[in-house]
């Protein structure tokens, strides 16, 4: 049987911190599906397609794809089949928030689970907030997305 697992997330935009999750977790599971949750309550910069296809032009393996969802992500996953949820660990101060939600889908879910990757460490201090931050002061974000991730952020902030 095949080994699929789901990868949710704001991802707004994408960063090299989500893409190494993303080749570590498409090298396990025969499929990944990254699932970008629509909350509106998170006044997003990029909407939902943008976001898509950011994510769609710098992602290389050939076994990821790419979905939106809103509201419950044990629903989203229950209607779809998915046992397991990924999700990236940066720091202790992640870890509480992440431990919570892992036992509440657990509870709501009762065969789901969640999976972590801990970052790698040149990503660790790295977030879309942060990047988004650097990017709206002129910073250099070169080293923490993609070429074409960064010319849509800086077009974005103009
Ligand atoms: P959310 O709003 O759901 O946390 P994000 O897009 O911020 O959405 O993050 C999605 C997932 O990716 C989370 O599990 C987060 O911890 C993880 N993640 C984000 N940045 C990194 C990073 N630099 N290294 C490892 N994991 C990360």
């Amino acid at each position: 049987m095949s080994k699929k697992a789901l990868y949710p997330g704001s991802f707004d935009p994408i960063t090299y911190g989500h893409l190494d999750i993303i080749k570590r977790a498409s090298e396990i599971f025969d499929e990944l599906t990254i699932a970008i949750v629509d909350n509106p309550d998170k006044s997003p910069l990029f909407s939902i397609e943008e976001r898509k296809e950011l994510i769609m032009n710098v992602i290389k393996a050939d076994n990821v794809r790419i979905d939106s969802f809103k509201g419950l992500l044990v629903q989203y996953a229950t209607d779809n089949a998915f046992q397991t949820i990924i999700r990236g660990l940066r720091a202790v101060s992640d870890f509480d928030y992440e431990f919570q939600m892992s036992l509440t889908n657990r509870q709501l879910g009762k065969n789901i689970d969640t999976i972590f990757f801990m970052t790698d460490e040149k990503y660790s201090y790295l977030s879309s907030s942060i990047v988004k931050q650097v990017c709206r002061y002129g910073g250099d974000i070169s080293s923490f997305v993609p070429e074409e991730v960064s010319l849509s952020l800086k077009e974005k902030l103009k």
